[in-house]
């Protein structure tokens, strides 16, 4: 059944069935149905060098271990590992680079991993650059020797732009760069990254994976052992793993990974129509519409459309005055939850990346971002349409 030609219904029930019984199906010893939390820090030696295969929980854990064996079956790698958020999970990844390299990303990323390049990695010499990768003609203008990795998301962050992982893979591994994807938007139900040619997947967990917006976590997953391994020494040297408890959240959360995301593009598609007809609406970002750019790639390359939707407010409506008047849809940071949650992300989740690039990419202030969640969808068009209405000039 595991090939890389997989059809949308083999992937669906190989992997509606792995969420749940995939990693560690419960407990062996006593039957439980449900993986035991381990909640220790360390654990008795029989004597001197001789141990049960764990000596201390920031090194192995057996309930951090299941998690981590379950994202590793469910992406097709050979590793996966568990890091205590997104952002903890990429800074690992990127410690894979070495002072003089570089590493490309697209303009269009999540804030925070365009921040920790700018702020934290920059000090220590490792550069960015910033190439529009959805354009695989400009990346093999700009790549160069220096370039050691390629970061991307697809679709990405918050323009839902869509980047070619395989055409990216052929260009970044004849210059002997490795191909990172951020695969959180999309989760291992609807695109597999590492059978699209990646060498690492990561997600901030804290999103589908997790769905009940209760967990922070990050999960990567390497598809070569040798990466794996550097991977997993860099995870016991630097520590940033995630705890027993957040480890059976996020492997709970797992278990209905795919009967929630298959509601929620419902929904999505749903609010698109909607929002598509809308007077106050100017343009509208999502993979599932065929005017989108990236459409044809995006249907290659991912099994569905996923449910983030981005649109821009018509000028002649108050952007403050809607977010005023959003009443079920949750104001906030992040995405992925059972509840839907509409943001801003000129100045919440893309604040850290320059105004002028901002606005050259079309992050633009009235740029609006929506995770639409499982609610009732006549419900989410009510309150939608209520803040259209008050928000009119
Ligand atoms: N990657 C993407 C696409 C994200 O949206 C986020 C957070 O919003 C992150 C990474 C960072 O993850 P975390 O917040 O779990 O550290």
């Amino acid at each position: 059944m595991e090939s890389d030609m997989m059809t949308e219904a083999d992937m669906q029930s190989l992997i509606s069935t792995l969420v749940i019984h995939g990693g560690t199906d419960g407990d062996e010893k006593t039957g439980a149905v449900s993986v035991p939390i381990y909640q220790t820090s360390t654990y008795r030696q029989q004597e001197l060098g001789v141990n049960s295969g764990y000596e201390y929980s920031r090194t192995g854990n057996p309930t951090r271990e299941a998690i981590e064996t379950l994202i590793n079956e469910l992406e097709g790698g050979t590793t996966g590992l568990a890091f205590a958020s997104g952002m903890a999970a990429i800074t690992a990844v990127l410690m894979l680079l070495k002072s003089g390299d570089s590493v490309i990303i697209p303009s269009n990323i999540y804030g925070g991993t365009f921040r920790v390049l700018d702020k934290i990695f920059k000090n220590f010499n490792i550069e960015y650059e910033i190439v529009d990768t959805s354009d695989l003609t400009e990346v093999e203008k700009r790549i160069n020797p220096k370039v050691k990795a390629v970061l991307i998301e697809s679709p990405a962050n918050p323009l839902l732009t869509i980047t070619d992982i395989r055409g990216i893979s052929e260009i970044a591994h004849r210059h002997g760069a490795l191909v990172i994807v951020d695969n959180t938007f999309m989760t291992p139900y609807l695109q597999r990254p590492l059978k699209l040619g990646a060498d690492i997947v990561l997600h901030s967990a804290t999103k589908y994976l997790g769905g009940h917006s209760d967990v922070i976590a990050g999960l990567v997953v390497a598809k070569d052992k040798t990466t794996g391994e550097r991977l997993k020494f860099i995870q016991n040297a630097t520590g940033g793993v995630l705890s027993p408890f957040d480890s059976w959240l996020l492997i709970r959360g797992i278990k209905t990974l795919t009967v929630r995301m298959d509601r929620h593009i419902e929904n999505a598609r749903y609010l698109v129509e909607f929002l598509k007809n809308h007077a106050g609406v100017t343009k509208i970002y999502y993979p599932g519409l065929p005017e989108n750019e990236g459409y044809s790639v995006h249907k290659q390359q991912a099994f569905g459309p996923g449910a983030m939707i981005s649109f821009v407010l018509s000028d002649d409506y108050d952007i403050k005055e809607f977010f005023r008047n959003i009443k079920v849809i949750t104001l906030g940071e992040s995405l992925g939850g059972v509840e839907s949650l509409v943001s801003h992300p000129a100045s919440m989740t893309h604040a850290s990346i320059p105004y002028e690039v901002r606005q050259k990419v079309g992050i633009v202030d009235n740029l609006i971002r929506l995770s639409v969640g499982i609610e009732d969808r006549e419900t989410l068009i009510n309150d939608l349409e209520n803040a259209f209405k008050k928000a009119g000039k």
